[in-house]
Protein backbone atom coordinates (compact mmCIF):
# COMPACT_ATOMS: atom_id res chain seq x y z
CA UNK A 1 0.00 0.00 0.00
CA UNK A 2 2.48 2.43 1.03
CA UNK A 3 6.35 2.30 -0.03
CA UNK A 4 8.77 4.23 0.75
CA UNK A 5 12.40 3.57 -0.72
CA UNK A 6 15.55 5.32 0.01
CA UNK A 7 14.12 8.44 1.16
CA UNK A 8 16.47 11.48 2.26
CA UNK A 9 15.20 14.64 3.24
CA UNK A 10 16.04 17.48 5.66
CA UNK A 11 16.33 21.18 6.24
CA UNK A 12 18.82 23.57 4.72
CA UNK A 13 21.82 21.61 3.89
CA UNK A 14 21.00 19.33 7.07
CA UNK A 15 20.15 15.97 5.97
CA UNK A 16 17.82 14.35 8.41
CA UNK A 17 16.45 11.28 6.39
CA UNK A 18 19.33 8.80 4.72
CA UNK A 19 18.03 6.55 2.71
CA UNK A 20 15.02 5.56 4.96
CA UNK A 21 12.90 2.30 3.25
CA UNK A 22 9.60 0.83 4.54
CA UNK A 23 6.24 -0.76 3.60
CA UNK A 24 3.21 -0.21 5.42
CA UNK A 25 0.68 -3.42 3.67
CA UNK A 26 -2.72 -3.01 3.15
CA UNK A 27 -4.53 -3.41 6.51
CA UNK A 28 -1.38 -3.44 8.52
CA UNK A 29 -0.74 -1.00 11.89
CA UNK A 30 3.45 -0.27 11.40
CA UNK A 31 4.70 1.03 14.22
CA UNK A 32 7.73 3.82 13.86
CA UNK A 33 10.28 3.93 17.02
CA UNK A 34 13.19 5.86 18.17
CA UNK A 35 14.28 8.29 20.38
CA UNK A 36 14.15 12.28 20.33
CA UNK A 37 15.08 13.64 17.06
CA UNK A 38 15.72 10.92 15.66
CA UNK A 39 13.59 11.76 11.99
CA UNK A 40 10.75 9.87 12.69
CA UNK A 41 8.24 13.00 12.31
CA UNK A 42 10.86 14.60 9.55
CA UNK A 43 9.63 11.18 7.44
CA UNK A 44 5.88 11.35 8.59
CA UNK A 45 5.55 15.05 6.92
CA UNK A 46 7.73 14.20 3.90
CA UNK A 47 5.59 11.08 3.29
CA UNK A 48 2.55 13.38 3.71
CA UNK A 49 3.97 15.96 0.95
CA UNK A 50 4.45 19.00 3.83
CA UNK A 51 8.54 18.56 3.13
CA UNK A 52 9.74 17.65 -0.21
CA UNK A 53 12.25 14.93 -0.17
CA UNK A 54 16.00 15.09 -1.66
CA UNK A 55 16.07 11.99 -3.13
CA UNK A 56 13.84 8.75 -2.83
CA UNK A 57 10.37 7.97 -3.59
CA UNK A 58 7.25 7.59 -1.66
CA UNK A 59 4.18 5.56 -3.53
CA UNK A 60 1.02 5.02 -2.38
CA UNK A 61 -1.36 2.60 -3.86
CA UNK A 62 1.59 1.67 -6.90
CA UNK A 63 1.05 5.82 -7.59
CA UNK A 64 4.34 7.80 -7.32
CA UNK A 65 3.46 10.74 -5.51
CA UNK A 66 6.82 11.98 -3.73
CA UNK A 67 6.16 15.30 -6.52
CA UNK A 68 2.43 15.90 -5.32
CA UNK A 69 1.10 18.52 -3.00
CA UNK A 70 0.45 17.69 0.55
CA UNK A 71 -3.88 18.16 -0.52
CA UNK A 72 -3.22 16.16 -3.25
CA UNK A 73 -1.78 13.23 -1.39
CA UNK A 74 -4.98 13.90 1.36
CA UNK A 75 -7.20 13.25 -2.03
CA UNK A 76 -5.48 9.97 -2.96
CA UNK A 77 -5.69 8.54 0.71
CA UNK A 78 -3.36 9.97 2.90
CA UNK A 79 -4.34 11.44 5.94
CA UNK A 80 -1.61 13.18 8.23
CA UNK A 81 -2.09 13.32 12.79
CA UNK A 82 0.99 15.85 13.10
CA UNK A 83 2.36 15.76 16.56
CA UNK A 84 1.25 19.34 17.41
CA UNK A 85 -2.20 18.22 16.55
CA UNK A 86 -2.47 21.66 15.04
CA UNK A 87 -5.77 22.23 15.77
CA UNK A 88 -8.12 25.28 15.31
CA UNK A 89 -8.08 26.38 18.92
CA UNK A 90 -10.95 29.05 18.95
CA UNK A 91 -13.22 27.02 16.71
CA UNK A 92 -15.31 24.30 18.04
CA UNK A 93 -15.04 19.96 17.77
CA UNK A 94 -17.12 19.79 15.22
CA UNK A 95 -15.96 23.18 13.24
CA UNK A 96 -12.23 21.36 13.46
CA UNK A 97 -14.32 18.18 11.79
CA UNK A 98 -15.85 19.75 9.04
CA UNK A 99 -12.34 21.14 8.01
CA UNK A 100 -11.11 17.68 8.26
CA UNK A 101 -13.32 17.10 4.74
CA UNK A 102 -11.84 19.88 3.10
CA UNK A 103 -10.64 17.70 0.23
CA UNK A 104 -14.37 16.01 -0.38
CA UNK A 105 -16.86 17.30 -1.63
CA UNK A 106 -19.82 14.37 -1.02
CA UNK A 107 -21.86 15.87 2.38
CA UNK A 108 -24.11 12.93 2.52
CA UNK A 109 -20.81 10.53 2.89
CA UNK A 110 -19.41 13.55 5.39
CA UNK A 111 -21.99 13.31 7.38
CA UNK A 112 -21.46 9.59 8.08
CA UNK A 113 -18.14 10.15 8.36
CA UNK A 114 -18.86 12.88 11.34
CA UNK A 115 -21.25 10.07 12.72
CA UNK A 116 -18.52 7.40 12.39
CA UNK A 117 -16.00 9.45 14.40
CA UNK A 118 -18.81 10.70 17.44
CA UNK A 119 -19.47 7.03 17.60
CA UNK A 120 -15.73 6.47 17.62
CA UNK A 121 -15.20 9.12 20.15
CA UNK A 122 -18.27 10.08 22.14
CA UNK A 123 -16.29 12.26 24.39
CA UNK A 124 -16.11 14.27 21.09
CA UNK A 125 -20.04 13.87 20.73
CA UNK A 126 -20.39 15.12 24.18
CA UNK A 127 -18.67 18.31 24.03
CA UNK A 128 -19.56 19.03 19.95
CA UNK A 129 -20.46 22.56 20.75
CA UNK A 130 -16.91 23.02 23.05
CA UNK A 131 -13.97 25.27 21.66
CA UNK A 132 -11.06 22.86 21.26
CA UNK A 133 -9.06 25.32 23.41
CA UNK A 134 -10.95 23.87 26.25
CA UNK A 135 -10.33 20.42 25.76
CA UNK A 136 -8.21 17.88 27.57
CA UNK A 137 -5.11 17.35 25.98
CA UNK A 138 -6.32 13.26 25.66
CA UNK A 139 -9.70 14.68 24.13
CA UNK A 140 -7.62 17.26 21.90
CA UNK A 141 -5.53 14.00 20.39
CA UNK A 142 -8.73 12.37 20.12
CA UNK A 143 -10.15 15.18 18.15
CA UNK A 144 -6.85 15.43 15.74
CA UNK A 145 -7.58 12.23 15.09
CA UNK A 146 -11.31 12.70 14.43
CA UNK A 147 -9.72 15.43 11.96
CA UNK A 148 -7.69 12.74 10.34
CA UNK A 149 -10.65 10.23 9.70
CA UNK A 150 -12.57 12.99 8.10
CA UNK A 151 -10.84 12.62 5.34
CA UNK A 152 -11.79 9.34 4.66
CA UNK A 153 -8.03 7.71 4.73
CA UNK A 154 -7.24 4.64 3.97
CA UNK A 155 -3.90 5.29 5.57
CA UNK A 156 -3.77 7.53 8.47
CA UNK A 157 -0.44 8.96 9.70
CA UNK A 158 -0.41 9.71 13.33
CA UNK A 159 2.82 11.36 14.82
CA UNK A 160 2.81 10.57 18.59
CA UNK A 161 -0.45 10.44 19.54
CA UNK A 162 0.21 9.56 23.19
CA UNK A 163 2.55 12.57 23.75
CA UNK A 164 1.59 14.74 27.27
CA UNK A 165 -1.43 12.44 27.52
CA UNK A 166 -2.77 10.74 30.72
CA UNK A 167 -1.76 6.99 30.75
CA UNK A 168 -5.43 6.21 30.80
CA UNK A 169 -6.65 8.05 27.67
CA UNK A 170 -3.28 6.81 26.05
CA UNK A 171 -4.75 3.16 26.34
CA UNK A 172 -8.00 4.65 25.37
CA UNK A 173 -6.90 6.16 22.37
CA UNK A 174 -4.89 3.50 21.42
CA UNK A 175 -7.99 0.71 21.63
CA UNK A 176 -9.52 2.75 19.44
CA UNK A 177 -6.50 2.94 16.77
CA UNK A 178 -7.09 -0.69 16.82
CA UNK A 179 -10.71 -0.40 16.06
CA UNK A 180 -9.75 2.16 13.43
CA UNK A 181 -7.83 -0.24 11.73
CA UNK A 182 -10.07 -3.17 12.14
CA UNK A 183 -12.31 -1.37 9.70
CA UNK A 184 -10.39 -1.26 7.30
CA UNK A 185 -7.45 1.80 7.82
CA UNK A 186 -4.06 0.89 7.57
CA UNK A 187 -1.66 2.81 9.87
CA UNK A 188 1.84 4.42 10.39
CA UNK A 189 2.37 5.09 13.77
CA UNK A 190 5.43 7.02 15.34
CA UNK A 191 5.45 6.17 19.11
CA UNK A 192 7.96 6.70 21.75
CA UNK A 193 6.11 4.52 23.66
CA UNK A 194 7.48 1.55 22.14
CA UNK A 195 5.50 -1.04 24.60
CA UNK A 196 1.96 0.32 23.31
CA UNK A 197 2.93 0.78 19.69
CA UNK A 198 4.13 -2.65 19.49
CA UNK A 199 1.17 -4.13 21.30
CA UNK A 200 -1.19 -3.04 18.50
CA UNK A 201 1.16 -2.73 15.39
CA UNK A 202 2.13 -5.83 13.97
CA UNK A 203 5.33 -4.55 12.08
CA UNK A 204 7.83 -2.41 13.33
CA UNK A 205 10.61 0.18 12.43
CA UNK A 206 13.37 1.48 14.48
CA UNK A 207 14.93 4.87 13.39
CA UNK A 208 18.11 5.68 14.87
CA UNK A 209 20.36 9.42 13.32
CA UNK A 210 17.63 9.12 10.26
CA UNK A 211 18.11 5.42 9.46
CA UNK A 212 16.24 2.36 9.69
CA UNK A 213 18.60 0.40 11.94
CA UNK A 214 16.23 -2.88 12.72
CA UNK A 215 12.79 -3.64 11.47
CA UNK A 216 10.49 -6.87 11.88
CA UNK A 217 7.42 -8.17 13.11
CA UNK A 218 6.47 -6.88 16.55
CA UNK A 219 6.27 -10.01 18.36
CA UNK A 220 10.39 -10.36 17.42
CA UNK A 221 11.09 -6.78 18.11
CA UNK A 222 9.29 -7.07 21.47
CA UNK A 223 11.74 -10.06 22.22
CA UNK A 224 14.92 -8.32 20.69
CA UNK A 225 17.33 -7.38 23.76
CA UNK A 226 18.48 -4.35 22.46
CA UNK A 227 14.78 -3.13 21.76
CA UNK A 228 14.12 -4.42 25.40
CA UNK A 229 16.84 -2.19 27.02
CA UNK A 230 16.57 0.71 24.89
CA UNK A 231 12.99 1.24 24.46
CA UNK A 232 10.82 -1.07 26.59
CA UNK A 233 13.20 -0.42 29.97
CA UNK A 234 13.31 -4.34 30.58
P1 LIG B 1 10.76 13.82 18.34
O1 LIG B 1 10.23 12.54 18.85
O2 LIG B 1 11.56 14.56 19.36
O3 LIG B 1 9.76 14.67 17.64
P2 LIG B 1 11.72 12.88 15.80
O4 LIG B 1 12.31 11.51 15.71
O5 LIG B 1 10.33 13.04 15.33
O6 LIG B 1 11.88 13.41 17.26
P3 LIG B 1 12.39 15.05 14.03
O7 LIG B 1 11.41 15.99 14.67
O8 LIG B 1 12.07 14.51 12.70
O9 LIG B 1 12.70 13.83 15.01
O10 LIG B 1 13.80 15.79 14.00
C1 LIG B 1 14.94 15.18 13.37
C2 LIG B 1 16.07 16.19 13.34
O11 LIG B 1 15.72 17.28 12.49
C3 LIG B 1 16.41 16.78 14.69
O12 LIG B 1 17.82 16.90 14.78
C4 LIG B 1 15.76 18.15 14.65
O13 LIG B 1 16.49 19.09 15.44
C5 LIG B 1 15.85 18.51 13.18
N1 LIG B 1 14.74 19.39 12.78
C6 LIG B 1 13.42 19.13 12.93
N2 LIG B 1 12.67 20.15 12.45
C7 LIG B 1 13.54 21.08 11.96
C8 LIG B 1 13.40 22.35 11.34
N3 LIG B 1 12.20 22.87 11.07
N4 LIG B 1 14.54 23.01 10.98
C9 LIG B 1 15.76 22.48 11.22
N5 LIG B 1 15.95 21.28 11.81
C10 LIG B 1 14.88 20.58 12.19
Amino acid sequence: MLSVTNLCAGYGLVQVLSNVTLFVPKGAVVALLGANGAGKTTALNTIAGLMRPTAGEVEFQGKRCSALPAHEIVRQGVSLVPEQRELFLSMTVEENLKLGAYTRNDPAEIRQSHDFVFDMFPRLAERRNQVARTLSGGEQQMLAIGRGLMARPELLLLDEPSLGIAPLLVREIFEQIRKINQLGVSLLVVEQNAKIALDVASIGYVMENGRITLQGSAEMLKSDPKIQEAYLGV
